[in-house]
C-alpha cells in the first residue's frame, strides 16, 4: 500500500519564497540567489516527505510564480508580446505572470484555481501559436531528487484541465490545438519516464462539469500519452469533487493509477469501486488537502476497510485529497495557539504522517501510540467545550425565515429612506477603505505589539479617521465612510473580535506569486461579545453632518476566507456568524447610523464548481446575508459590495440578497456586465464601478462621464450610485484626491443634464 501526497506546499515554512521573490523583483537578489533558495525549499520538501515515510516525494509542485504558468511554459505556449526580446529567460516569466510596465506589456490573466483561493495564470491559445517541447525544469528537478535519494513522482496539470483552464484568442477554437499539445506531454512523459516509475497528472477537470470536447477526446488522449510514458505508471489525479457522471469515462481511461477525492466526496467510494476495473490501482484521497484538522483515523480506517473487500492490500494507495498547496506549511512554529486547539490541528507536514500512518495501520503494522494519540485528540474535540456554546446553537436553530425579511419591500423602503437622507440623484460614496499610508500601519503594529497604548492608538485613529472625512467633504461625497484605518483585513478585523476564531502565527498560504494569505481559523461555535464598530463609525458620523456609512464584512465572506471546522455543516458556521453581525448591524441602527453596507466580496468564490450543487449554496448563502441585514427598520438603508464582475450565473441570487443598494466592479470591463443586470431588471439600487482602483492611473471626468453614460442605458437614473470599483486601501492620496474629485464632478455634470 503506497502512500504518498499530491504536492506539497511551495513558499516555505516562513515564507522563504515570498521573500527571496519580492529581493529578486526589487533587484536586490541575483537569479542564482533566487534559484538557490527555490531549491533548497524542494530539498527541504522532499526531506519532510520521506522522514514522513511516504513511498514518493512529490517533484514538478514546486513553482518559482504558478505551475499552470510552468505548464505553458513547458509547451512553448508562450504568446507573443512575450517573445519580441528574444531568448527566453526568468524575466520573460515573471513578466508573463506581472506584466512589464516599463516595456508596456500586459501580464496574462489570472484566475482562481477551482473553488481554492490559489490563482493560476490562464494559458493564452493565439492563432498562430507552435506548440514545442520548451522547458526540461521538471526533468531536472526529478534528476535532481533522484540524486538526492528520492524517489521522485513527477506532478502536472494534464492535458485536458490545461487547455479547459486555457483562453483563446477571438476566432480560435482552443481544442484544435489539443493534439499538437498532447505530442508535447507525450514527448515529455518520455523523458520522464527514464526517472521515474510513476508520473502524475492532475485533472480535476473530472470533477466538473465536462465539456463535450473532452468527453469525446480523453480516451484517446490517454491512450496516446500512456503509450508514451513506456514503463511508468500514470497517476491520474481528480479532486475538488466527486467524479459523479463522469466516472464511466474516467474508468474508461488507459491510466493505471485512479486517484479520488474521498474528503469532498466521500460518497463516491462505492460506485468507484464498482466501476474502475478491478486490476487497476486505486488511490484513496484521505486527508484533506485544505483544511487544517487533524484526521479522525478511525473513520478513515474504515473507509480503507471498505476499499480492502474489493480490493487487495497493494491495491491500493493512501493519499491527500488534493495538493496541500491550500495548506500552511508546519505547525511547529505555533507557539501561540492554546494547547488543546493546537492539538486539534495538522498542517502539511502533519499531514504527510497522517498519511504515513494511515497506511501503516492499514496494512496491519503496529501504530498503536500514533492510534491512541489520535483517538484521544478527536475525542476531546468532540466532546471540548471550547468549541459548543449551547446559546449560540439554540439561537441558530431558533433563527426562522421572519428574521430573514426586511419589513416592507424595497419600494417601500427606499420612500423613507430618501426622505430620511435626502440625496441629490446619483448619489456618490466611497467602498471603506481610504489609502493605508505607512504611518497607519506602524501604529497599528505597536498597538498590536503592545508598544503604543490603547488612548494613544485610539486618538491617532481618530485623526485619521477625522481627516478622511475632511478628504472626503471637500471632494463633495454624498455618503461618507470612515475610512477603515484600524483594519488590516476586512475578515481578520472580526475575526479578531468573534468568539469561535483563533489565529496562528505562520498558517500562510499561497494565493498568487509572492502573496500569502493567513486565513483566520473558526474552530467553535461564533458569537459577538460585544460592540465591533460601533465607537469608530459613532466618532466618524460626528465628525460631519453628512450620512456616515457604517461598514461591516458579511458572513459569506468570512466563511470563504477563513479555515472552517469540519464538525459543522458550512451553512450551520455561516448562519453563526450571519447571527453575530445582525447583532452588530442592529447595533449601528441604535447608535444612529443609517447606512450600514456589509461587504460580500466572496459571495461568488464560495459557488460551488458543479451546477447541480449551485442553488444549494446559494439558497443558505443568500439567506446568511439576509439574516444578518434585515433586523433594521427599513429606514435604514443596507449596501453590500462585490468587487468581481462575473455575475450572469448568479444575478437572480444577487437580486433575493434584497440589498438596497449593490456597489459593483465594472470600469474594468467597460460597464460590460450591465448588460446581465438589464436583461435581469435587476430591482433595487446599483453602483456600478466607474473608477478602477486596480491602477494608480487617474481617470479623466470625460471617461468617467462616458461610464456614467454608459450605466444610465441599462439602469435607471433613479437605480444609479455612483462609486469606485472597490475600497482604496491600496491606492496613494494623490491619485485619490484627484480621482474621486474627478468621480464628484463627473456626477454633478451629468446630474445637469438629467
Ligand atoms: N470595504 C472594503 C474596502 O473598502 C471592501 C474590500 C473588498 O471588497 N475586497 O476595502
Ligand atoms: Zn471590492
Amino acid at each position: 500500500m503506497k502512500s504518498h501526497i499530491l504536492g506539497f506546499p511551495r513558499i516555505g515554512s516562513q515564507r522563504e519564497l515570498k521573500f527571496a521573490l519580492e529581493a529578486y523583483w526589487r533587484k536586490t537578489c541575483t537569479e542564482t540567489e533566487l534559484q538557490q533558495q527555490a531549491a533548497a525549499i524542494r530539498l527541504r520538501n522532499w526531506t519532510l516527505q520521506k522522514k514522513a515515510g511516504l513511498d514518493y516525494v512529490s517533484v514538478g509542485d514546486f513553482s518559482l510564480y504558478d505551475h499552470v504558468l510552468d505548464m505553458s511554459v513547458v509547451l512553448g505556449a508562450v504568446p507573443a508580446r512575450f517573445r519580441s526580446s528574444g531568448k527566453f529567460t526568468l524575466n520573460t516569466y515573471f513578466d508573463m505572470a506581472r506584466g512589464n510596465a516599463e516595456a508596456g506589456i500586459a501580464a496574462m490573466e489570472m484566475t482562481k484555481w477551482f473553488d481554492t483561493n490559489y490563482h493560476y495564470i490562464v494559458p493564452e491559445i493565439e492563432p498562430d501559436m507552435t506548440f514545442h517541447y520548451s522547458s526540461d525544469i521538471l526533468l531536472q528537478e526529478t534528476t535532481d531528487a533522484l540524486q538526492a535519494g528520492f524517489n521522485p513522482k513527477p506532478t502536472m496539470v494534464g492535458p485536458l484541465t490545461y487547455l479547459a483552464l486555457a483562453k483563446a484568442q477571438k476566432g480560435v477554437n482552443k481544442w484544435d490545438v489539443l493534439e499538437s499539445i498532447v505530442e508535447v506531454y507525450g514527448e515529455l512523459l518520455e523523458e520522464l519516464s527514464e526517472h521515474a516509475d510513476c508520473i502524475q497528472l492532475d485533472e480535476p477537470i473530472f470533477c466538473t462539469d465536462l465539456p463535450d470536447e473532452i468527453r469525446d477526446r480523453a480516451e484517446q488522449v490517454y491512450a496516446q500519452l500512456r503509450d508514451r510514458a513506456k514503463h511508468s505508471r500514470l497517476l491520474l489525479g481528480t479532486y475538488f469533487g466527486g467524479l459523479k457522471e463522469n466516472l464511466e469515462l474516467t474508468a474508461r481511461l488507459p491510466v493505471d493509477i485512479l486517484h479520488i477525492d474521498l474528503v469532498r466526496a466521500p460518497e463516491q467510494l462505492d460506485a468507484v469501486l464498482e466501476k474502475w476495473p478491478r486490476h487497476k490501482m486505486l488511490s484513496l484521497g484521505l486527508i484533506d488537502g485544505r483544511n487544517i484538522w487533524k484526521s479522525d483515523f478511525s473513520t478513515l480506517l474504515k473507509t480503507v476497510e471498505k476499499a480492502k473487500q474489493k480490493r487487495e492490500t497493494d491495491q491500493l494507495w493512501i493519499g491527500t485529497s488534493c495538493s496541500l498547496l491550500h495548506a500552511p506549511v508546519s505547525l511547529e512554529a505555533e507557539n501561540a495557539l492554546p494547547p488543546e486547539l493546537k492539538d486539534w490541528m495538522a498542517f502539511a507536514v502533519e499531514k504527510c504522517t497522517e498519511v504515513k500512518t494511515i497506511a501503516q495501520i492499514a496494512q496491519g503494522f503496529h501504530e498503536e501510540q500514533r492510534l491512541a494519540e489520535n483517538v484521544a485528540s478527536i475525542k476531546n474535540r468532540r466532546t471540548s467545550l471550547l468549541a459548543v456554546d449551547p446559546a449560540v446553537r439554540n439561537r441558530t436553530e431558533q433563527a426562522d425565515a421572519g428574521m430573514c425579511r426586511r419589513n416592507r419591500p424595497f419600494a417601500e423602503r427606499k420612500k423613507c429612506q430618501q426622505q430620511q437622507l435626502n440625496l441629490p440623484p446619483l448619489p456618490t460614496t466611497t467602498i471603506g477603505s481610504f489609502p493605508q499610508t505607512r504611518e497607519i500601519r506602524k501604529i497599528r503594529k505597536a498597538f498590536r505589539e503592545g508598544l503604543c497604548d490603547e488612548k494613544t492608538y485610539t486618538r491617532a485613529m481618530q485623526q485619521e479617521i477625522h481627516s478622511v472625512i475632511q478628504e472626503q467633504e471637500q471632494a463633495g461625497l454624498d455618503v461618507l465612510v470612515h475610512g477603515e484605518p484600524e483594519r488590516n483585513d476586512m475578515v481578520e478585523y472580526f475575526g479578531q473580535q468573534l468568539n469561535g476564531f483563533c489565529f496562528s502565527q505562520y498558517g500562510w498560504v499561497q494565493s498568487y506569486g509572492s502573496r500569502c494569505v493567513k486565513p483566520p481559523i473558526i474552530y467553535g461555535d461564533i458569537s459577538r461579545s460585544g460592540p465591533m464598530t460601533v465607537d469608530w463609525i459613532t466618532y466618524a458620523q460626528s465628525q460631519t453632518d453628512k450620512p456616515m456609512k457604517g461598514m461591516l464584512t458579511g458572513p459569506v465572506t468570512i466563511l470563504c476566507w477563513s479555515f472552517v471546522r469540519d464538525d459543522l455543516p458550512r451553512k450551520t458556521v455561516c448562519r453563526q456568524i450571519a447571527l453575530a453581525i445582525r447583532d452588530e448591524v442592529q447595533d449601528l441602527e441604535k447608535a444612529g447610523i443609517g447606512i450600514i453596507q456589509i461587504d460580500e466580496a466572496a459571495l461568488r468564490e464560495g459557488l460551488p464548481i458543479r451546477k447541480d450543487e449551485q442553488a444549494d449554496y446559494l439558497n443558505w448563502a443568500i439567506e446568511s446575508f439576509r439574516l444578518a441585514t434585515s433586523g433594521v427598520s427599513d429606514k435604514t438603508q443596507i449596501h453590500t459590495h462585490m468587487c468581481y464582475s462575473e455575475f450572469n450565473a448568479i444575478l437572480h441570487a444577487i437580486a433575493e440578497m434584497d440589498a438596497d443598494v449593490i456597489s459593483i466592479e465594472a470600469s474594468r470591463s467597460d460597464m460590460e456586465l450591465l448588460q446581465a443586470f438589464e436583461q435581469f431588471d435587476y430591482p433595487n439600487d446599483i453602483g456600478p464601478g466607474v473608477w478602477d482602483i486596480h491602477s494608480p492611473r487617474v481617470p479623466t471626468v470625460a471617461e468617467i462621464c462616458g461610464l456614467i453614460q454608459k450605466a444610465l442605458k441599462v439602469i435607471p437614473k433613479e437605480q444609479l450610485w455612483i462609486n469606485p470599483d472597490c475600497g482604496l486601501k491600496t491606492r496613494g492620496w494623490t491619485e485619490t484626491r484627484q480621482a474621486l474629485k474627478n468621480m464628484v464632478n463627473a456626477a454633478q455634470a451629468i446630474r445637469n443634464t438629467l
